[in-house]
């Protein structure tokens, strides 16, 4: 969160943290950060804001999510656990902890054309993959094995990574770019 907030100031944004309702309503955009999906899920619910929030992603809302951020955006998701919810607008099933337990975390850079030549570092925690898309989704990026993990559908971004721990800015600039055409 962080980190997040750190670029996003650089990148010259006015930044807010959104845990109610009322802050909610005051931004143009969203990003949802790393964390764990099914506690993101259930304090979404106690704090008022999935309603909210769907409401807001369904009326064209930007919204960046990396990780567990991901997971709240894809409309499936694959290893929940029990009655796990999503806030849901990405038209792709996710698959949580895709690389398993010994494989919790690793470092990797990726080719990503949409953002240019330079490849994007990017950090995997505990990381979900995307194991299907719908037609209307763009696969921004993959790793070498074919398993996807940056996406894109209209103004919802979504990455498996985080991307903010490791000094890269441009998917951050993208979704501030998202921003500045929504509003
Ligand atoms: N494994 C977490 C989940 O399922 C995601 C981990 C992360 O966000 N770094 O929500």
């Amino acid at each position: 969160m962080r980190e997040h907030v750190a670029v996003l100031r650089a990148l010259g944004a006015d930044v807010r943290e959104v845990r109610t309702p009322a802050q909610l309503a005051e931004v143009a955009g969203l990003v949802i950060p790393g964390g764990e999906s099914s506690v993101m899920d259930k304090l979404s619910r106690l704090f008022g804001l999935r309603d909210p929030l769907r409401a807001r992603i369904a009326d064209g809302m930007p919204v960046y999510g990396t990780c567990a951020g991901l997971i709240m955006l894809a409309d499936r998701v694959h290893d929940a656990i029990e009655g796990q919810q999503t806030l849901g607008g990405l038209d792709v099933a996710v698959r949580r902890n895709a690389f398993g337990t010994q494989l919790d975390s690793f470092e990797t850079d990726l080719a990503m054309p949409v953002l240019g030549d330079a490849p994007v570092h990017a950090v995997f925690i505990r990381a979900p993959v995307v194991d299907e898309v719908g037609p209307g989704v763009d696969v921004l990026a993959s790793l070498s094995d074919g398993r996807i993990v940056a996406v894109e559908q209209g103004r919802l971004l979504g990455t498996s990574f985080h991307p903010e721990v490791a000094g890269e800015t441009r998917l951050h600039e993208r979704f501030l770019d998202h921003v500045a055409a929504a509003s």
